[in-house]
């Protein structure tokens, strides 16, 4: 019986994590080189970047670095993996506490208007495919949020086209960035969804929100995710998300 060889190199990292990763770049490479390299569509190519992207959100940033010292690869690789490496190197919760901080808007609900407008940002609300999108120049911030959308989802694009620029960093001068759009991964897209539910329902100010709920009278039927909705001015899907979320953090 003849034995299938392993390939040498699939077992070449420390961290299980890198050589998953790794074995499904090799992979993609032996599909598109058997597939035709001018055959490959646009289709194909997502799905396989977002594929990738999915493995590197779930990575460390020791788990990055280990990718990016190992492996042999091109400068724009490097720089790639380097840019997931950077994005993670804070956690949303210290970005957040920045931003508020030094625009002095620890106060609940967050003024996400007045928040992204200190910080430098104009707020259109237009009419568009979408719910939001990000215009950057060197000149000025943009950020379009779609007018026919209900308020507290207007809020919650309007984080979430912040985190584009707070997260994914401004690397470029020039850059757009239109959600739901087919170059941005839907892995990244929770990614930053993950930042507009913590600048929307910042941990500490959320903390002091539930101590006080819980030492008053509430009805003991009553759903918490909607005295949040209420208080943080949030749609009652985003309160349940960032609750969860929460009582994760503090278990842990
Ligand atoms: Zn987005």
């Amino acid at each position: 019986m003849k034995k299938i060889e392993e390939c040498p190199s699939s077992n070449m990292y420390k961290s299980r994590k890198c050589n998953e990763y790794h074995n499904f770049k090799l992979q993609q490479s032996l599909d598109y080189e058997k597939i035709g390299y001018d055959n490959i569509t646009k289709e194909m190519k997502l799905s396989y970047k977002n594929k990738a992207e999915s493995l590197l959100y779930k990575m460390s940033n020791e788990e990055i670095q280990e990718l990016i010292d190992l492996g042999n690869k091109s400068s724009q690789v490097k720089s790639y993996l380097s840019s997931f490496l950077k994005s993670t190197t804070k956690t949303d919760r210290d970005i957040v506490k920045d931003i508020l901080t030094r625009n002095n808007m620890w106060r609940i609900p967050i003024d996400i208007v007045k928040l992204a407008e200190s910080e430098g940002f104009s707020i259109e609300q237009v009419v568009m495919d979408g719910d939001g999108k990000i215009l950057i120049n060197d000149i000025e911030k943009i950020i379009h949020v779609n007018v026919n959308t209900p308020k507290s989802r207007k809020k919650f694009t309007l984080a979430h086209e912040l985190g584009h620029w707070y997260v994914d960093g401004n690397q470029s001068s020039q850059q757009i960035v239109a959600c739901r759009n087919d170059n941005i991964s839907p892995a990244r897209e929770t990614r930053i969804n993950n930042f507009a539910s913590e600048l929307l329902m910042p941990f500490e100010l959320l903390y002091d929100f539930l101590k006080k709920i819980v030492k008053s009278d509430i009805d003991p039927e009553a759903n918490v995710a909607d005295y949040i909705a209420d208080e943080f001015e949030v749609s009652s899907s985003a309160a349940s998300i960032r609750l969860s979320k929460f009582v994760k953090e503090v278990m842990m």
